[in-house]
């Protein structure tokens, strides 16, 4: 469980989000080109408006070991346990999909209103975290990486408010412990991740790509149009994380996102929940 891309000798090697940034990714990972790349602008309408079955996110993570981790683009959530208090199904989905983990984007703290990969009608925001799956049929990263529908990813977009998300604050606890990139720490205060998705009736979803290297053109992305709240504390908070292992070389995580892609001529579903007890 916890996948990490690796195509190289290191996994830190070859690209970030600055030095080695999206204008750099061009030239190693070919897929960076292709035509279904991510993140994009979303039209708020979509480009066809649907519902769908009910999108079933079926997460027990109380169950389970919860690892945070300075993984130097960003911090990572892995939870550790049964694959079977991770899965979501139904809505867009064709086969169940298991959480691999979870990540976050996010802008400089003085600039509000950027940070997130996605935009919806030209409209960032704060931060974006990433519920990263893969699907069952698949068993593996490397291997779903081969498929279209490889990779589920549940986006959330982050906007900051008054109040400070409780779940991002044992997340953000963990990572004192996790200033410097290669470091992690379990959580003993369990996040209830459920409750970092927005109890929302929209989402998009679209057919993209890996948002960052190898860039491979497999993930179906589920971009939630409601944002869920942050607190300016929080997102300061994101903004002390260190790219490097030790303090004298160190930049600051942020800024993390990679610029949108063309969305082309590609179809963005706006998908309604149905209320309960609906036969559709
Ligand atoms: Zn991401």
């Amino acid at each position: 469980m916890c996948a990490i891309i690796t195509t190289g000798r290191s996994r830190m090697s070859y690209w970030d989000y600055w030095e080695r940034g999206p204008q750099t990714w061009w030239d190693k990972y070919p897929a960076s080109h292709g035509k279904r790349q991510s993140p994009i602008d979303i039209p708020s309408n979509g480009t066809k408006q649907i519902i769908m079955k009910e999108l079933e996110i079926k997460y027990k993570p109380m169950k389970l070991r919860q690892i945070v981790e300075n993984v130097g683009y960003s911090w990572k959530l892995c939870l550790e346990g049964s694959a079977a208090h991770l899965q979501v199904w139904g809505g867009p989905l064709k086969a169940v999909f298991t959480l691999d983990h979870i990540h976050c984007h996010w802008g400089e703290n003085h600039e509000l209103g950027n940070g997130s990969e996605h935009a919806v009608d030209g409209k960032k925001y704060e931060g974006e975290l990433h519920f990263s799956h893969i699907n069952n049929k698949y068993g593996s990263l490397s291997k779903a990486m081969d498929h279209e529908d490889g990779v589920g990813v549940l986006a959330v977009f982050l906007k900051v408010g008054t109040k400070a998300n409780p779940e991002l604050t044992k997340i953000l606890e963990g990572l004192k412990h996790c200033e410097f990139r290669g470091k992690s720490f379990v959580l003993e205060d369990k996040v209830d991740i459920v409750k970092l998705i927005p109890q929302s009736s929209f989402y998009f979803v679209y057919q993209g790509s890996l948002a960052r290297p190898p860039c491979i053109e497999c993930v179906v992305w589920i971009v939630f149009k409601d944002p869920i709240e942050i607190s300016q504390s929080q997102l300061d908070a994101l903004n002390e994380l260190q790219n490097h292992r030790r303090r004298q070389e160190g930049i600051k995580i942020s800024n993390n996102y990679r610029p949108l892609c063309e969305r082309g001529s590609r179809e963005i579903l706006l998908v309604k929940v149905p209320k309960k007890g609906c036969p559709c």
